[in-house]
């Protein structure tokens, strides 16, 4: 039949997607969104890049959390758009309330104060609990504990250039911790103490300091250094004594209510005190946008190989708040 051997032939076409199905080696990893109901079309406009750009051709999982029971139609248009896997899981009541030594009026006062200083997310409650969240529990939640990676997606966030090989076993083979596309500085308005915070951790806790760590990277007297949204990760990073220790020390200094402790910069400091350089991997040809910063490489042969819709003018890594520049000067 001249239809099908003309299907076969290009079904056969070594150009087209056979790495759908050659690729079997994958880590041991998820892709992992925490997400609200009511931004299920951006996520879905971010799921769509994801698969597009990289996914389709490696097929991880997709884990998803909410505070509260995703909808019918959240999982059903969420996994309509994948071949992946994919599970939803509501977050337990105590990875996302006030432990019990938060003092609950106080913690109001704050975001009211706060709110009146026009800080970022300064009134919202719910922004709080997130950042706890993310910052102390989602490599605890049941869903994550059988992976060792993880790679943070979000609602409407774009990737803007071709992934052709797997960020998670370039983790796993390089022994990577913790990979990041953007890197700025935090509002010194919604982390006043947390720099006190972290040096008494470091003085109670010397033995967990890592030898030729990064601290050079993030400390600045305006301030500290985050990673914006774009996380690859070794989940086992984050469940090891040092940093189960430092999160329990802010935790109970209560910075995540009284003030706005972004899980940013708590990881980003706690990449720095924990590990070297040599773990930490800046992901220059992962183009990444997130309203308002994107990363798109500069150089050319990335746009051609990687068929990029991104702007090389339009880069982050140039702007005098990133801190990339200093990433390569450490
Ligand atoms: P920004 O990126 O810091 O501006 O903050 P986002 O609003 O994008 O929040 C960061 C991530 O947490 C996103 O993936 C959001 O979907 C998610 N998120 C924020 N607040 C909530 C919440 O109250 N419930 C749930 N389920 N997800 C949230
Ligand atoms: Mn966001």
């Amino acid at each position: 039949d001249p239809r099908t051997s003309f299907l076969d032939k290009e079904w056969i076409n070594p150009n087209k997607d056979l790495t759908l199905f050659y690729n079997t080696t994958r880590a041991n990893a998820a892709v992992v969104a925490l997400v609200r109901n009511s931004e299920l079309y951006g996520l879905l406009e971010s799921i769509r890049q994801f698969e597009d750009r990289w996914n389709k051709k490696y097929n991880y999982p997709y884990v998803f959390l909410n505070d509260v029971d995703f909808t019918e139609e959240f999982k059903f248009r969420t996994s309509a758009l994948t071949k992946s896997k994919t599970y939803y899981g509501k977050i337990p009541e105590h990875m996302w309330s006030y432990p019990s030594w938060i003092n609950q009026t106080k913690a109001a006062e704050c975001r009211a104060e706060m709110s009146s200083k026009n800080v970022i997310y300064g009134g919202s409650e719910s922004y709080r609990h997130m950042c706890r969240f993310n910052s102390g529990f989602f490599f605890q939640h049941q869903l994550l504990l059988p992976f060792d990676y993880y790679w943070r997606l979000e609602p409407s966030v774009q990737f803007m250039c071709d992934i052709d090989y797997d960020p998670f076993l370039f983790m796993q083979k390089n022994k990577l911790i913790y990979g990041f596309t953007i890197s700025l500085m935090e509002y010194e308005s919604t982390i006043p103490t947390l720099w006190d915070a972290v040096k008494q951790f470091i003085e109670e806790y010397p033995h967990h300091i890592k030898e030729n760590n990064i601290m050079k990277f993030i400390s600045n007297d305006n301030g500290e250094t985050y990673n914006l949204n774009f996380e690859i990760g070794d989940l086992n990073f984050w469940r090891s004594d040092p940093y189960r220790d430092f999160f329990n020390h802010l935790d109970k200094l209560g910075g995540f209510f009284y003030e706005r402790w972004g899980d940013a910069p708590v990881h980003s400091i706690a990449v720095a005190l924990f590990a070297q350089k040599s773990e930490v991997h800046f992901f220059n040809d992962i183009a990444y946008y997130h309203i308002p910063f994107q990363h798109c490489p500069t150089e050319s042969e990335y746009h051609e190989i990687g068929r990029c819709h991104c702007d090389p003018g339009q880069n982050f890594d140039m702007e005098w708040y990133s801190c990339t520049p200093k990433w390569f000067a450490t």
